[in-house]
């Protein structure tokens, strides 16, 4: 008899592994609070407008692909990748403009117009941190962690001293890049883990080397198709998807999970139970008995690290801007001050921030002629109190950012041509995705929260109870997420085959 599965929670951690599980043969049902599947992966849509709620970055494509491929599908019939050239634009407030092409020939001109001493520096930083990525890649992406001898022995040991990740990643840039402009650019793109550049590993380097080296791709239709593939994907393996279904407990028996509850909805049971809500929020709210939590009771979880948060401005804009590329950095002066003010409780005075305007290169996101964007800041997470979410506030975020945008030469009049505009914040991510403390990313990847150190894919203390996304091993970001859903199905399929007798 097929071996029965609850997932609780439609995130992309939740579906591909719901898809994962079903062609292997489990039977699948998720369970999901909302009234779309997708979380944090999710769409506003305000006709003609279509927006990806947050993620936008595609990297690793391979991991996208990856999913199809293990399912025996083939990804082509489920999803469309446009190639995104140049990578990234970069605006400053003097007014400069880089573009950084995947064409290495391109890259070289917009270098060397820097210097060729900052040119020959980032090959060098290329090179360095693409070694570090491979040994991180071969040794720690790709393996579980549930025990602390698979990280102790020699070879996980000689290997986390070869990616130096002690130093952290500006330190690591200042190393090989001298100019101001282009750390600022590279510095920026390892907070997408949602720690500092100041503060956190410089192993986050790798988001800008990867960007660089395996491209940056866009999805037709958005981060969101992605979530519309692997739904499509699930119902044709025969799984189910249930939505508006809050799970309240994880009913535990015999230091056994066997089904949830809700409140407004009946009881279901399960061979394996596999929480696809965030991690923390799993342990502070679904499990009720602390001998069930570990070491991460309620009042150990307020100890640790966790990752900031944003605020995200969307507009509906009545004409296009092609100045705008799909992705955009706008680097604005005081650049430390206002990173640090995302982690030290405070809301930048001149932030930078990410411009997302997918329209560039995809038309079906828009139904008029104009464009669609999204301007994202990181701002601080719900743990710091001093900040309140209210109107006041949401006010002055959104005109400090817009007053930065309009000082891009060529963009002064973007205000007068938005005709949709709404936000997100941190408020949001709590209560729509059960995001504890608000946070963009879940639990910190610093280094006392990696690898073994973070929380695993298996529960330590009940039996058949699983987790994945964000807050666990590998760590955040569609494509990691992604392979903690792999990991995950390779320790259910590994922990049945141990407990089938053989005939
Ligand atoms: C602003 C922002 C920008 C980002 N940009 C990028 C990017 O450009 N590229 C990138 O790769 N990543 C990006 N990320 C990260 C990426 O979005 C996340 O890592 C990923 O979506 C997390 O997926 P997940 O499956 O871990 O969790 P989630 O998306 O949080 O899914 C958890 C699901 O569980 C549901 N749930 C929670 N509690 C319950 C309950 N009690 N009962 C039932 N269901 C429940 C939630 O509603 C949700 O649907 C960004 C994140 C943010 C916030």
């Amino acid at each position: 008899m097929k071996k029965s599965v609850i997932i609780i929670g439609s995130g992309i951690g939740g579906l591909s592994t719901a898809v994962r599980l079903l062609s292997k043969g489990y039977d699948v049902k998720v369970y999901e609070k909302e009234t779309t599947i997708g979380g944090k992966t999710n769409q506003l849509f305000q006709h003609p407008f279509t927006f990806d709620l947050t993620a936008s970055i595609l990297m690793n494509r391979k991991t996208y692909e990856e999913v199809f491929d293990d399912a025996g599908l083939d990804y082509n019939d489920y999803i469309d990748f446009i190639l995104i050239d140049p990578i990234y634009r970069s605006f400053y407030p003097d007014g400069t403009v880089y573009d950084f092409s995947r064409d290495l020939v391109s890259l070289i001109q917009t270098l060397e117009s820097i210097s060729i001493e900052d040119s020959i520096g980032y090959m060098k930083f290329l090179a360095e941190v693409y070694e570090r990525y491979i040994i991180t890649n071969n040794h720690f992406l790709q393996q579980s962690f549930e025990s602390p001898l698979d990280f102790l022995q020699l070879s996980s040991v000689i290997s986390a001293l070869k990616t130096k990740a002690f130093s952290t990643s500006h330190q690591l840039i200042s190393k090989y890049i001298k100019n101001d402009k282009l750390q600022k650019f590279l510095s920026y793109q390892s907070l997408y883990v949602g720690i500092s550049p100041y503060d956190g590993p410089s192993i986050y380097t790798l988001v800008p080397v990867i960007s660089q080296l395996y491209g940056l791709w866009h999805l037709k239709g958005g981060m969101y198709s992605y979530v519309k593939a692997l739904e499509k994907a699930i119902y044709q393996l025969g799984g189910t998807i249930e939505t508006n279904y809050t799970v309240d407990e994880i009913i535990i028996s015999d230091n056994k999970a066997i089904g949830i509850k809700s409140k407004e909805k009946e009881a279901v049971f399960a061979d394996k139970i596999i929480s696809n809500a965030d991690f923390p929020y799993t342990m502070d709210t679904l499990l009720k008995n602390d001998s069930h939590k570990g070491k991460y009771t309620t009042s150990k979880l307020e100890n640790l690290n966790y990752t900031c948060s944003t605020f995200i401005i969307y507009l509906g804009l009545k004409k296009k801007y092609p100045l705008l590329s799909v992705h955009n950095l706008y680097l604005n002066s005081n650049f430390k001050e206002n990173i640090d003010a995302a982690f030290t409780g405070q809301l930048p005075t001149n932030p930078s921030f990410y411009v997302y305007c997918p329209t560039r290169v995809d038309d079906s996101m828009i139904a008029n002629d104009g464009d669609c964007i999204s301007i994202v800041v990181r701002v601080p997470n719900l743990f710091f109190k001093n900040i309140t979410w209210n109107k006041d506030t949401v006010q002055f975020m959104r005109n400090i950012t817009l007053s930065a945008l309009k000082s891009i030469p060529g963009l002064s009049d973007i205000e007068e041509n938005i005709s949709y505009e709404n936000y997100l914040t941190p408020e949001d991510l709590k209560n729509r995705f059960n995001s504890y403390g608000g946070t963009a990313f879940g639990l910190s990847p610093n280094l006392t929260q990696t690898n073994y150190l973070r929380p695993h894919l298996k529960s330590d203390n009940v039996k058949n109870l699983y987790f994945v996304g964000s807050s666990v091993h590998p760590g955040p970001g569609v494509s990691l997420v992604l392979l903690s859903s792999k990991l995950v199905v390779k320790e259910i399929v590994k922990d049945d085959s141990m407990n089938t007798p053989s005939t």
